[in-house]
Parts: structure tokens; C-alpha cells; sequence
């Protein structure tokens, strides 16, 4: 499932290569990927692309934006009319091989100014992602779900604190709670975990003023270093140039079970926690 540095990445790939294209055509191959009238959006020059939470934003002129979330399988791959590739996501044979694949479900054509024809597939193996035509209001009630992203100043000490101490719940399920903060997926969550030495099922009431300072710190850093790296690719496509991220060769603890830990020389162990592989080290989080 991609993150929120994947998803950071792709927004800012896009960024570069779809300021003012024009979408000349929306092909939807499968109806429940893509929500709206696609002909209020055809003619429309992409006037800026951003991220917020996991989901990319396509700003359009009229107040009208594209909003798109690719959930568990979903990739943006965008093939220039010289042919070459850039884009990001659930990591596939489709990075690779041909366009459109059995997984596309929306293309838009876009053109150039010098007419030049581009294209850009939304491809979507499990169909849970989603892509949306919306108003500026709906794009603010879509975004009102979500807590701030947990890089952002937004995500202050003092507010981080409020929701921390409120609860009983196990912190790692809590800093996963995209409704208290954004962004900190399960490769995040262990290695914040992990940087300031908090074992994950500790419930959140119990860390202490000083624990909720280092885990903030260390939640943004892990973030952050997300961003720099292009991401975590964490399978065989790891190579694939213009796709792949490299969080993966820097991981703390994520998928290093049985290994050493970074901090203590101790070994990590595996547990399964809210139904997710959780990697700690038993010697130095506590
Ligand atoms: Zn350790």
C-alpha cells in the first residue's frame, strides 16, 4: 500500500510533467474508479498538482479540482508521447509492460502546447481506489477527515499531546489513526516507533511528556526521510527508474525481524498488532 512519502513523490513527479497540459479526453474503463461528469473536466488545462494525507489533488480552473486516492493497489503511470515513463504506486508489471494493462481503469489524454498527445493511466489492480471531479468546497470536506500531516507544523507538539493523552489505545494504533494524525503508515509507525524507543502496544495515556516529544520528533524525521528517499519499494521492482523509492535500504526495524537493532545492538522481533506485522525491538523499546 503506498505511504504518504510514495504518495508525496507521485504528486510531485506529476507536478513537474502535467503543469499546463490540457486533458483532452477521459477514457473510463471501469465506472467505479471514477466518480463525476468527466466532460466538465475535458478541454481543462492542469493548473497545479499537490498531496494532502494520501490523497493527490489536481487543481483545474472553475474551483474544480480532480481529487484521487489509490488505496491499497493504485498507480499513476504516465507515458510521454516519446514514450517514456514516470510515475508511482502499487509496484506491478505494469510500471513496466504494456499500456493500457487488464488494471487500467481511467486514461486521460492530455496535450501539450506544442499539440504534442500525452497519457496518463490510473491503474488499479483491487479496484479501491478512487478518482473524483470536485468544488473547492468538496475538496474542503473531504480533507476536514483527516488529521494534519504529521510533518507539517500543524502537527504541533501541543496538539500531538491532546490526542496522545486522551487514550487508552496502544500508540501504535493511535499515530496510525489518520484522524488524529496523517501520514504515519505502518513501515512509519515502526521505525518512529523504534527512533524513540517506545514499544508499540504501550497504551498512549501511559508515555510520558518526555516520550511524546520523541516520538513526535521521531515520527516526522522517519517522514521526512520518507520524502527525501522517493519512498519505500519493498519488492522486485525496486530498480524500475522514475518509479521506485529507496526508504526500503534505510529501515529501521520494518521487515528486519531476527536482525539488529540500529539503536541497541538488540534483536528485532515480529507480533502482529490491529491485524498488521509490527517489528520492535524487545531490548530497547519499552
Ligand atoms: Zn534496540
Amino acid at each position: 500500500m503506498p505511504e504518504l512519502p510514495e504518495v508525496e513523490t507521485i504528486a510531485r513527479r506529476l507536478r513537474e510533467i502535467l503543469i499546463k497540459k490540457t486533458i483532452t479526453s477521459v477514457t473510463i474503463v471501469k465506472e467505479k474508479s471514477f466518480q463525476g461528469d468527466p466532460q466538465k473536466i475535458v478541454g481543462l488545462p492542469i493548473l497545479d498538482v499537490s498531496r494532502r494525507a494520501k490523497l493527490i489533488k489536481f487543481h483545474l480552473p472553475n474551483g474544480l479540482h480532480l481529487l484521487a486516492h489509490l488505496k491499497m493497489t493504485g498507480q499513476f503511470i504516465f507515458v510521454a508521447a516519446d514514450g517514456s515513463r514516470l510515475g508511482g504506486g502499487h509496484p506491478t508489471d505494469d510500471w513496466i509492460s504494456q499500456l493500457p494493462s487488464k488494471h487500467t481503469r481511467v486514461i486521460f489524454e492530455l496535450q501539450d502546447s506544442e499539440g504534442k498527445a500525452h497519457h496518463l493511466f490510473f491503474n488499479d489492480q483491487r479496484i479501491f481506489g478512487w478518482i473524483k471531479v470536485v468544488t473547492d468546497q468538496e475538496v474542503e470536506a473531504e480533507f476536514r477527515k483527516y488529521g494534519p500531516d504529521i510533518h507539517t507544523l500543524d502537527a504541533s507538539l501541543k496538539y500531538f499531546t491532546q490526542k496522545i493523552s486522551k487514550t487508552n489505545r496502544k500508540i501504535k494504533q493511535v499515530i496510525m489513526d489518520n484522524s488524529i494524525v496523517s501520514g504515519v503508515g505502518n513501515i512509519y509507525a515502526c521505525d518512529g516507533l523504534n527512533t524513540a524507543c517506545i514499544h508499540p502496544a504501550r497504551r498512549a495515556s501511559s508515555l510520558t511528556p518526555e516520550e511524546v516529544k520523541k516520538l513526535l520528533h521521531a515520527l516526522k524525521q522517519v517522514i521526512v526521510l520518507g520524502i527525501k528517499l522517493g519512498g519505500a519499494t519493498i519488492d522486485h521492482y525496486r530498480t524500475v527508474d522514475g518509479f521506485a523509492g529507496k526508504y526500503q535500504d534505510h529501515v529501521r526495524v520494518y521487515g528486519r525481524e531476527g536482525e539488529q537493532c540500529k539503536n541497541c545492538g538488540g534483536t528485532i522481533k515480529k507480533m502482529q498488532l490491529g491485524g498488521r506485522g509490527t517489528y520492535y525491538c524487545q531490548n530497547c523499546q519499552i
